[in-house]
C-alpha cells in the first residue's frame, strides 16, 4: 500500500515492460460447511480449495514461491487464506487501523464490479491487527481514501508456525483467514456502490499483496528486529509480492488486477477456469493511454492534445479533460475519461475472440512481411495468434503482433514430438504398440513419419516436456501455451480417414494400440493387481489406467505453464468421451484455462451441425468448468459457407472460436471473416 510519488506517476507510461500480456484468473468456488475462522485453514473445504497462481514481484518479475492464496465464498462471506512461509516472524502494530504495512503484513484489495473505483483494501499483519479502508478511487485522482471506515462483521485470525518478535530462532511460517461479510464488499450505507449482490458467474477484480522487509536481529528493539536502512538512514524499501503485478511500485492500479469468478460449484468439484473478459485489452489501451496521459500533466502542467495509441480514439480532448475510446474484440465499446472514469456500453450482439493457429517459421525475421500478415489478421477480427515456432522465432514476432493488438499463445507439441534430437537419444522414452513396436522406429510409426509419440508413464520424457515450458515461457510478453497432440495415437481414426489409410477402424486394431511399455506394463499390474486381458481392448480397468496417465501428463505440464503465469490451453478432440474412445484424451478432466476442440466435421464425414452439437456436447461432458473455443478446418469452408458456420458455432456460446488453417487465410477468406464480424457487431 505505498502511495507513489509523481516522479513514479511519470514513470508509469514506460515503465510496464514485464507486465503479463493479461491478467490472472481465478475461480473462486462454494464453501460447503461453515468455516472456523482460526488462521489455521484445517476446515476440509480449505483441503480441497485451488490455490490462486503464485505470486509475483509487483513490477511482474518471478519470484520464489512462499505463497499460497486460497478462497472460497457463500452467500454471507468472501473466505481468503493466505500461507505465508517466513523465517523470522515479527510484529509491531496492536491499534486497528493502525498504518499496517510498516509491519511484514497481507494484503487483500477487492473492487466488486471492476470500475477501478469504491473498491475495499484490507491489511492484517502477524498480531492480527487489521487496517480496513475504502477507497473511492485510486489515489492517482483527487479522491482520498476513507481511513475510519470498518467492516462490521469482518472475522480475521492469524496462526503463526515460530515465535513472534524472536530473533534467536527461525520460524516455519504464518497464515492468515479472513471472512469478508458481502455487504462491506458489495454496498455501504455510507457509499451506496453500483454492483449488486453477489451472484454465482459474478466476476471481482482482487489482488493480494504481501509486504516484507529486509531486518536484522536488534535486542535494543522491542520486537527484536529492525528495519535494515539505506546510507542516509531511512528504511531499505520493502519488497510488495502480488498476485497480479501491476507494472510499478504501486497496488493502487485496479485496471491491472486479476479476475476472481464466483462459481456455484461445491468445492471439490475439479479444477475450474475462467478466461479473461474480451473487454481486457481495449480496458488495457485504455489506461495505457490514461497513463501516458498522467504522465504528460505532471511533466508539463496539461494533458496532451496530441498523444495517439493504437486502438485508443479520443472522442474529446483537450489540455484539462478528455474522454478516450476503445472497442472490444466483442463489439463492446469502452469509455475513459480525464477523472480515470471506466465506462463500458454493452453491445447489441456480442462476439467471443476468434484464435487462429499461424506457422512462425515461415518468412523468417522479415519484419515488414509479419507486419502486414498481422496487421490483416486484426483487421480481420482475430483476436489471439497460437504460433508454433522456436523461441527465437517467437521472440521476434510477439512485439510485432501486440503492436496489432493480437495476443499470442506459444504452440506446443506435446506427446507427439517429430525430429525431436534429444528425446530420440533415448528410446526407451517413446510410446510400444501391443505388437511391442516403439514409435522410436522410424519403420514402426502408425499411419505417418512423423507419428513419434512419448509414453505417458515415462518420467524421463515428462521432464523433457516441462523443460520445453520453462523454455517457451522465458520469452517477454506471451499470454499462454497452447498443448497440442496432448494423446496417444489414434487408435480409430475419424471416420473420414479410414479410406484414405485404407483401414476399417470399427475396432480396435493392435497396431495402433499404444503403450505396451514394459514400464507401463508393471506399472498397470502393480496398481490394478493383474495383468492386462488377453483381449485388451476389452479391458476397461487398462483403457481407464492410460486415460489417467494422459491426463496426469496434462495436468503437470498445465500446472508448470501456469506456475510461470501463463494460461494453459490445449487443443483437443471433439468432445471428451471421444476424444477418449478415439486418442485416449479424456480432457474432462484436464486442468485448462482453454479447450480448443477440433470440431473438423469432414474428418467425421459430418456436417457443421454436428460440429455445434460437439461444442453442446463437450460443455456438457466438462460440466462447463473449462472455457470452449471450438475449432474450424478453413480448408474445407469457403467464402459463401463460413459465415453459416460461425453462426452455427456462436449460437452454442462458445468462449472463443478457433480456426486452423495450413496455409495463409486467402484474401478473400480474410474479407469473409472481416465482414461477418462486423456484422454481428
Ligand atoms: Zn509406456
Amino acid at each position: 500500500m505505498r502511495v507513489p510519488f509523481l516522479s513514479l506517476l511519470a514513470a508509469t507510461a514506460t515503465a510496464t515492460a514485464a507486465l503479463p500480456p493479461v491478467p490472472p484468473t481465478y475461480v473462486c468456488q462454494r464453501a460447503t460447511q461453515l468455516l472456523t475462522i482460526d488462521g489455521k485453514g484445517e476446515d476440509a473445504d480449505w483441503q480441497q480449495a485451488m490455490r490462486l497462481s503464485p505470486l509475483r514481484d509487483i513490477e511482474g518479475c518471478a519470484i520464489e514461491d512462499k505463497t499460497v492464496v486460497r478462497m472460497l465464498w457463500d452467500d454471507r462471506y468472501l473466505y481468503v487464506l493466505a500461507d505465508m512461509q517466513e523465517p523470522h516472524l515479527w510484529a509491531t502494530l496492536h491499534e486497528r487501523d493502525s498504518i499496517i504495512y510498516r509491519d511484514p503484513d497481507f494484503e487483500v484489495f477487492i473492487d466488486p464490479d471492476g470500475d477501478t473505483r469504491n473498491y475495499v483494501e484490507i491489511e492484517v499483519n502477524a498480531l492480527n491487527t487489521v487496517w480496513d479502508l475504502l477507497l473511492t478511487a485510486p489515489y492517482r485522482t483527487a479522491n482520498q481514501a476513507l481511513h475510519d471506515w470498518n467492516i462490521p462483521g469482518l472475522q480475521s485470525a492469524v496462526h503463526l508456525r515460530g515465535t513472534l518478535n524472536n530473533p534467536a530462532d527461525t520460524d516455519e511460517g504464518w497464515s492468515v483467514e479472513l471472512a469478508i461479510p458481502w455487504e462491506s464488499i458489495t454496498g455501504h450505507s455510507a457509499h451506496p456502490r453500483r454492483c449488486e449482490p453477489p451472484a454465482p458467474g459474478s466476476t471481482l477484480r482482487m489482488n493480494f499483496s504481501r509486504v516484507n522487509w529486509q531486518v536484522r536481529p536488534d535486542t535494543t528493539s522491542p520486537c527484536g528486529y529492525s528495519k535494515l536502512t539505506q546510507p542516509e538512514g531511512t528504511p531499505l524499501p520493502e519488497s510488495n509480492h502480488v498476485w497480479a503485478p501491476t507494472g510499478v511500485i504501486n497496488i493502487h492500479c485496479p485496471e491491472h488486477w486479476g479476475y476472481v469468478r464466483l462459481s456455484d460449484k461445491p468445492v471439490g468439484s475439479g479444477y475450474e477456469s475462467t478466461p479473461v473478459p474480451t473487454t481486457y485489452p481495449a480496458q488495457r489501451r485504455l489506461f495505457d493511454w490514461y497513463t501516458a496521459q498522467l504522465a504528460h500533466r505532471a511533466q508539463h502542467g496539461t494533458f496532451s492534445t496530441a498523444l495517439q495509441h493504437p486502438g485508443v480514439t479520443a472522442l474529446y480532448c483537450d489540455t484539462q479533460h478528455f474522454l478516450a475510446q476503445a472497442t472490444a474484440s466483442d463489439g463492446q465499446k469502452l469509455t475513459l475519461d480525464h477523472h480515470g472514469n471506466l465506462s463500458l456500453l454493452p453491445a447489441t450482439n456480442e462476439r467471443p475472440p476468434l484464435y487462429l493457429w499461424v506457422q512462425g517459421g515461415k518468412h523468417e525475421g522479415d519484419t515488414p512481411w509479419w507486419q502486414q500478415h498481422f496487421a490483416r489478421l486484426a483487421g480481420a477480427g482475430i483476436h489471439a495468434v497460437i504460433i508454433g515456432g522456436t523461441v527465437e522465432q517467437l521472440t521476434h514476432l510477439i512485439p510485432i503482433a501486440h503492436s496489432e493488438g493480437l495476443q499470442v499463445y506459444a504452440w506446443l507439441w506435446a506427446l507427439n514430438r517429430p525430429q525431436d534430437a534429444t528425446a530420440l537419444q533415448h528410446p526407451d522414452w517413446y510410446a510400444v504398440n501391443r505388437h511391442g513396436k516403439s514409435c522410436h522406429a522410424p519403420a514402426d510409426r502408425p499411419f505417418v513419419e512423423y507419428y513419434q509419440f512419448l509414453c505417458p508413464n515415462s518420467e524421463g520424457a515428462l521432464n523433457h516436456l516441462l523443460t520445453q515450458v520453462d523454455r517457451l515461457a522465458t520469452i517477454p510478453g506471451l499470454t499462454g501455451i497452447q498443448l497440442d497432440y496432448m494423446r496417444m495415437p489414434d487408435v480409430i481414426l475419424p471416420r473420414g480417414l479410414w479410406a484414405k489409410y485404407g483401414l476399417d477402424m470399427s475396432r480396435e486394431l493392435p497396431e495402433y494400440d499404444f503403450c505396451y511399455c514394459e514400464r507401463c506394463r508393471t506399472d498397470f499390474r502393480k496398481t490394478s493387481g493383474r495383468d492386462i486381458e488377453p483381449i485388451a481392448e476389452q479391458d476397461a480397468a487398462w483403457r481407464t489406467y492410460r486415460l489417467n496417465c494422459v491426463a496426469r501428463v496434462a495436468n503437470t505440464l498445465c500446472q508448470r505453464i501456469r506456475s510461470h503465469n501463463l494460461r494453459s490451453a490445449c487443443a483437443v478432440f471433439p468432445t471428451p468421451q471421444l476424444a477418449a474412445q478415439l486418442v485416449r484424451q479424456n480432457w474432462a478432466d484436464f486442468e485448462l484455462d482453454l479447450a480448443l476442440p477440433m470440431v473438423y466435421h469432414s474428418f467425421y464425414n459430418e456436417n457443421t451441425t454436428w460440429a455445434a452439437e460437439c461444442s453442446r456436447l463437450a460443455a456438457g461432458q466438462t460440466q462447463q468448468r473449462i472455457p470452449l473455443a471450438p475449432g474450424l478446418h478453413l480448408p474445407d469452408s469457403t467464402t459463401a459457407t463460413l459465415p453459416r458456420e460461425l453462426d452455427q458455432l456462436l449460437r452454442t456460446a462458445p468462449a472463443g472460436i478457433g480456426l486452423f488453417c495450413d496455409d495463409d487465410l486467402s484474401p478473400e477468406m480474410l474479407q469473409t471473416l472481416h465482414q461477418w464480424c462486423e456484422k454481428s457487431e
